[in-house]
């Protein structure tokens, strides 16, 4: 029997084949949130949400988490700069609240990891009681620095990929299943 190809979606220009199905990212993520509520019960963790790709991930996650915990969202915005890794980053919506609270970021994607070691430091800097990470996809391929995950998704190939809250140029965030690049 001649197994179904992959489901194919176009944004924009480009073509993408699924390559996570909604079952699997839900069972994932499901257990990712029963993870946190075994580590965090009765700490009240705020889940620190990184827009604006995290935001379908965040909401699945808090869902799948039975336990008391807050949600508060950032903003990166990176601009073409000179800096050694080739931005320059802004952090918008940080505020003094995380001060002595357990802090869970919620970041869609890691890639070369710059962005996540920049947020880190940056969060470290308002004291948190302490500081987790909580990552969908990570490239492994892509890593150029080192990030400590504390609770991982999967690892994927080094791909660009959309959908489940990541896009291409504003479109795909609104499919359910991820969705990688096709050559050519
Ligand atoms: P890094 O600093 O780890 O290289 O990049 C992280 C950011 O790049 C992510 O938060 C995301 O915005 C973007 N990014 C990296 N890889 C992908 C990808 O495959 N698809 C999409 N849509 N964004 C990506």
């Amino acid at each position: 029997m001649m197994s179904t190809p992959p489901a194919r979606v176009r944004a924009h220009d480009l073509v993408f084949e699924e390559m996570l199905t909604e079952a699997q990212i839900r069972a994932r993520v499901e257990a990712m949130g029963r993870q946190i509520a075994a580590d965090y019960g009765g700490k009240r963790p705020v889940v620190l949400s990184v827009l604006n790709g995290s935001f379908i991930f965040t909401a699945d996650l808090m869902r799948a988490c039975p336990i008391e915990c807050e949600v508060s969202f950032v903003k990166v915005a990176s601009y073409a700069g000179q800096s050694s890794t080739g931005k320059v980053r802004q952090l918008l919506g940080l505020d003094e609240s995380l001060r002595g609270r357990h802090v869970i970021i919620a970041e869609d994607i890691v890639d070369s990891g710059f962005t996540m070691q920049w947020l880190l430091r940056e969060v470290r800097r308002m004291e948190p009681a302490s500081l987790a990470l909580a990552v969908l996809l990570l490239k492994p391929e892509a890593l150029q620095v080192e990030v400590s995950i504390d609770y991982l998704g999967f690892e994927i190939p080094n791909a660009f990929v959309i959908g489940y809250g990541l896009d291409y140029d504003g479109l795909g965030r609104n499919l359910p299943a991820i969705y990688r690049k096709c050559d050519g």
